[in-house]
């Protein structure tokens, strides 16, 4: 498990821990304040910050940064990839859920009504905080579940957000448009995120070979086997996010606990 499972989790999955996602820690040490702020000055702060970033990533200074930064991350706005079956384990936790445009794609794409990121809090305190960009909409579980498996078969994949860990605020859905993405996995900058605490396996007895997985995995995790006519995960390249499951016709795809694989198993 990861080590915020260590820290925050009472010996199981952090993100499947209620206290995680409580409005008494919810009130404690600003964190309304400090999610509204974040959300609302995101696609402001970003670019400035990302200017920054290019001119210290490449330089003998970003070695040392990389810790500071993630460590950083860490104590107010960390991430976890999770599969769809633990969105609807979250969305069993919580008192109601909350639809509202993701603040990364304002960055990364100029829309600012993407409406992929889910609140797992119906604090009013917080919702009046934000402007009135964020128009919000309120969901019930089986509305934002259903939502969820619809992006969950376009290959979006679903991450747990803190506002000052450990409290758990946001449900994500990502593509290469997502900030966290682009720093953790494509720029290689610092994690802001961990992967997922599972991984995907392919079953040959039933996989034809077709590809469909490899497209929809935004991970490059999933190679051909030209040899073998069949594809194979890459287990350290693998986030465990399962939506190559969705895109695979003959049911051949399949995860298995990260901890299992004595590869994988500490690769975050
Ligand atoms: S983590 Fe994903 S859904 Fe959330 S704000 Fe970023 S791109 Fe949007
Ligand atoms: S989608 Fe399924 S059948 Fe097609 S290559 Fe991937 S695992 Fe094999
Ligand atoms: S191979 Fe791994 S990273 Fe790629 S879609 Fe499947 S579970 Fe996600």
């Amino acid at each position: 498990m990861c080590e915020f499972c260590t820290q925050h989790g009472e010996g199981q999955k952090w993100y499947l821990t209620m206290d995680n996602y409580s409005n008494d820690l919810l009130e404690q040490d600003g964190r309304i304040a400090y999610a509204a702020d974040f959300l609302n000055t995101f696609h402001r702060r970003t670019p400035a910050s990302l200017r920054k970033l290019d001119r210290v990533r490449s330089t003998p200074l970003m070695p040392a940064l990389r810790p500071i930064m993630t460590a950083n991350q860490k104590r107010n706005h960390y991430g976890q990839v999770v599969p769809i079956e633990e969105v609807e384990q979250i969305f069993k936790m919580v008192e109601g859920v909350v639809r509202l445009p993701c603040v990364c794609r304002r960055v990364t794409t100029g829309n600012f009504n993407a409406r992929y990121c889910y609140g797992l809090t119906l604090d009013h305190r917080l919702y009046d905080e934000l402007d009135d960009s964020f128009s919000l909409e309120l969901l019930s579980s089986t509305e934002a579940l259903e939502s969820i498996r619809k992006l969950d078969k376009e290959g979006l994949v679903h991450s747990v957000w803190t506002f000052k860990s450990p409290y758990i605020g946001g449900l994500c859905n990502c593509d290469q448009d997502c900030m966290a993405y682009r720093i953790t996995h494509a720029r290689k900058d610092y994690p802001v995120m961990f992967r997922g605490e599972w991984l995907a396996r392919v079953d040959w007895e039933q996989c034809n070979g077709c590809k469909n997985c490899m497209r929809q995995c935004q991970y490059g995790a999933i190679r051909y086997s030209s040899n073998h006519k069949k594809v194979l995960v890459d287990a350290t390249a693998c986030y465990g996010c399962g939506v190559c499951r969705a895109a695979c016709q003959r049911d051949a795809i399949t995860l298995y606990e990260r901890s299992e694989d004595p590869v994988a198993a500490e690769i975050w």
